[in-house]
Formats: C-alpha cells, sequence, structure tokens
C-alpha cells in the first residue's frame, strides 16, 4: 500500500504517541479511543494534502539505527534517600534524575495519577510535582496534545528537561522534534530497560468503580513497597483504611501479562531499552546473581543502562545520590513479550468486557487459582525471607 499517511499503519503497530495529529499541518488527524480503549489516529481523507509528514514522524514506520556501543553501560543501582527509595517502584533512578533536574532549574515529565485517579503524562518543574509521577503505574498513560505542545515550547527554551516514558511514546516525541527542526540536545529521554506494555485504561477505569463501591476513593499504588520490593502489592486508602494485595495475587497482574488487556503492539515491543534511542533505560533489577549482601534487603534495586553520551553525563552528574555497581548482565529477563496473535480469543475477551461487565471479566481472565494462593501467598514469600529467591 501507498504510504502517503498513517492510514497505512496496522493496529498491531500503532502505539498511539500522536506525533502523526500533531504533526499534519491542515489537521486531517485525529486521535480516537477503539473499543478497547486505546487511541489511534483517524486520517481524513478529504482534508489529507497527502504529504507525507505523518509517515516520516511514526515510530512504527521507521527504522531504528543500533545504540552506539558505550562501555561499561550496565549497573544495579539504587538511590541513598531511603524515603524516595520506598516511594519508588525499583531503585528510585528516577526520583534522583529528577531531583537533579528540577535542581538545575530544569522541567521534568512524567505520568502521574489525576485527581480522580486517571493515569496521564504531566509536567513538573518542583519537587511536589516529581513526587506524583513516582512509581510505575501499569496503565496505558493518556498524553494530552496540549501537553505535547507545551512540551516542544519548553525544548526550544533551552533548558535542561528530563521526559521519562514508556520507549514507544518516546520514539513518537524524539520524531515529532526532528520533524519539526527542534534541537533537543537539552532533553535527556528515560525509557524503561524492559517494558511489560500498556494495559487498557477501560480496565482501570473499571477497576476504579469497584473500589469506590467500598468508600471514598483516596490513594492507590500499583508498586507498595510496604511488605517489601518483590513482595510489592496494589495499595489503596478508601475513606480512610489501608487495602494492600500481594501484585501477584491480583487480578491486575493477569491483565499486565495477558495479551489481550494490553495495547496490540506492546506484545512485540520492538523500542524498550533504549531501542528507539533512549538516552538511559532503567528497570527492576530482578538479581538472581550474586549481589552484595547489603542490596539483599528487599527494599529494590535498579538496573541502568546507559545508552549514548548524553546518558553517561547525567549518570555521572548524580553518581553522589546512589548505591551503585556496574555489572556484565543484569539477569532481568524475567518479562517475555511474545507476539501471541490470538484475535478470536482477543474479541472474545473485550465481548466479555462489553457484554457482560467488568466483574464477569475479572472472573473469567482474572481469577486466581489455589495453586497461585498457595506459590504466591505462601511459598513464594518464605523463600524471598529465607534469601532462596
Ligand atoms: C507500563 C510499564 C511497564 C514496565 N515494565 C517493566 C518490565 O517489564 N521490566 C522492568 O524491569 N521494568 C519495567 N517497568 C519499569 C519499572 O516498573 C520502574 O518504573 C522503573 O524501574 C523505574 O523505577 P524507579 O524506582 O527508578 O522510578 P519510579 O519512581 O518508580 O518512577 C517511575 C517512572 O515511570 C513513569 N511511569 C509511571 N507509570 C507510567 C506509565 N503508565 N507510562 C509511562 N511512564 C510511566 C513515571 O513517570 C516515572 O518517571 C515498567 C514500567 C511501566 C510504567
Amino acid at each position: 500500500m501507498e504510504k502517503y499517511n498513517v492510514d497505512c499503519v496496522k493496529e498491531n503497530e500503532c502505539v498511539g504517541c500522536k506525533a502523526c495529529a500533531l504533526i499534519c499541518p491542515v489537521n486531517a488527524i485525529h486521535m480516537k479511543k477503539n473499543e478497547e480503549g486505546f487511541e489511534y489516529p483517524v486520517v481524513s481523507e478529504k482534508l489529507c494534502i497527502r504529504c507525507g509528514k505523518c509517515t516520516v514522524s511514526c515510530p512504527a514506520l521507521q527504522e531504528f539505527e543500533p545504540a552506539k556501543n558505550i562501555p561499561n553501560n550496565l549497573y544495579a543501582a539504587r538511590c541513598l534517600d531511603k524515603d524516595v527509595l520506598l516511594k519508588s517502584s525499583s531503585g528510585g533512578i528516577f526520583g534522583v534524575l529528577a531531583a537533579y533536574c528540577i535542581g538545575q532549574e530544569g522541567i521534568v515529565y512524567g505520568v502521574a495519577f489525576s485527581e480522580d485517579f486517571h493515569v496521564e503524562y504531566t509536567r513538573g518543574d518542583t519537587y511536589a510535582d516529581i513526587c506524583r509521577m513516582r512509581g510505575s503505574k501499569y496503565v496505558d498513560a493518556f498524553i494530552p496534545e496540549d501537553l505535547i505542545k507545551v512540551f516542544l515550547n519548553d525544548v526550544s527554551s533551552g533548558k535542561k528537561i528530563l521526559f521519562s516514558g514508556t520507549s514507544c511514546q518516546i520514539a513518537g516525541m524524539k520524531a515529532l522534534c526532528r520533524e519539526r527542526g527542534i534541537d533537543a540536545h537539552n532533553v535527556a529521554w528515560v525509557d524503561f530497560y524492559k517494558c511489560s506494555g500498556k494495559v487498557s485504561s477501560f480496565l482501570w477505569e473499571e477497576q476504579c468503580k469497584l473500589y469506590r463501591k467500598k468508600g471514598m476513593l483516596q490513594e492507590v499504588s500499583f508498586r507498595d513497597k510496604t511488605n517489601g520490593w518483590k513482595t510489592f502489592s496494589m495499595y489503596q486508602r478508601i475513606s480512610g483504611k489501608c487495602y494492600h494485595t500481594d501484585f501477584l495475587l491480583s487480578g491486575w497482574n493477569k491483565f499486565l501479562g495477558g495479551n489481550f488487556s494490553r495495547r496490540k503492539p506492546c506484545l512485540n515491543c520492538r523500542y524498550s531499552g533504549g531501542k528507539s534511542g533512549a538516552d538511559i533505560s532503567i528497570g527492576d533489577f530482578w538479581n538472581r546473581i550474586s549481589l552484595p549482601k547489603k542490596w539483599k534487603d528487599n527494599k529494590g534495586l535498579s538496573v541502568v543502562q546507559i545508552n549514548t553520551d548524553k546518558g553517561a553525563e547525567w549518570f555521572h552528574d548524580v553518581l553522589d545520590n546512589l548505591d551503585y555497581m556496574g555489572v556484565q548482565s543484569s539477569d532481568n529477563l524475567k518479562i517475555h513479550n511474545e507476539c501471541l496473535v490470538d484475535s478470536e480469543g482477543r474479541k472474545k475477551f473485550w465481548d466479555v468486557f462489553h457484554n457482560q461487565g467488568y466483574d464477569e471479566l475479572c472472573s473469567q481472565y482474572a481469577r486466581i487459582t489455589w495453586k497461585e494462593h498457595i506459590l504466591f501467598g505462601k511459598i513464594r514469600p518464605l523463600l524471598i525471607k529465607i534469601g532462596i529467591r
């Protein structure tokens, strides 16, 4: 098919970054949610002038050059500030980089909960702003077009900027800067070393409705460390009462690992780990290699991969705030993104959601079996406690 606009991009390729909608000179592209809750571009053939700008800014249609080989580029690391470490999902590397950026009068872009617990990209230039961005939210994050416009202005201002988000969103933002002729040398792009993928916001909205049946939803976290990092829990504060569920015993774990709940291209991610040009990639260091004893305290540890010279500079500038060690291999290969094309199964999943409701969907697709209760609820915590896992 002739590639004169992004209509040629298939659903299992489009990551929903919005670069196409913003680059279009005649506003012929708008984003629309599909029946799974993911946004896709809709092109008005009437308005389209076939300039092809949207296709050159589309990450799905780009080939990425392999990252330059930076020597000694892999680290196990965590932040020295115990409070930041506790509130971060892994080793608090984002928190350290973000605080450094703010300290340089810079601007940070990341993902936070809105007041009504929607998951959204946001902009911050104060310490309070970056606190809201801490912690992984395992949901497809909404990025407002206006925020992208503000971001492009910020980039042009020459201020130091940290953009932290999924690798595919970063690919879109980088392409947008390039096609607009904006020099983004002042931006440090921080992506995830591995990315399990973006779960539909439709499911998250329904999950929040379930929480609200118990009372007023005041706080949520996907990665609460009260019971430890490896045994992290889904946490909610509802009408003053705190609820913790081990993540592996929560239905959300099934949606995060499920093939029908995540955006289609997430099943075969080609962006994470700096492949699309992020300067630094961060992730959980689910260590199984020999590490210093001090790090086996179940409080969190990150893998940090430096992908560019700019990434090396930023990392060097924050080293005083980190406890770190160079490693050869992260042994972090727990997440397998498989391209399981089961369109029948996927259709059935979303039919159940729309026709029978979220409760029924959970009971069919997110039920925890008694074997999982024993394995994850009893045996695994014991193994972690005695240091075997
Ligand atoms: C959707 C998703 C999938 C991930 N999958 C893996 C994986 O498979 N393996 C692995 O090792 N690590 C994965 N991570 C990364 C990991 O969970 C930690 O976010 C990362 O290690 C950073 O931890 P931290 O302690 O340094 O910072 P934290 O304080 O935990 O910072 C989290 C950062 O993630 C950003 N963020 C939060 N939610 C989202 C979102 N929905 N979309 C985009 N950005 C977001 C925030 O802006 C913040 O910058 C994933 C993260 C996300 C958001």
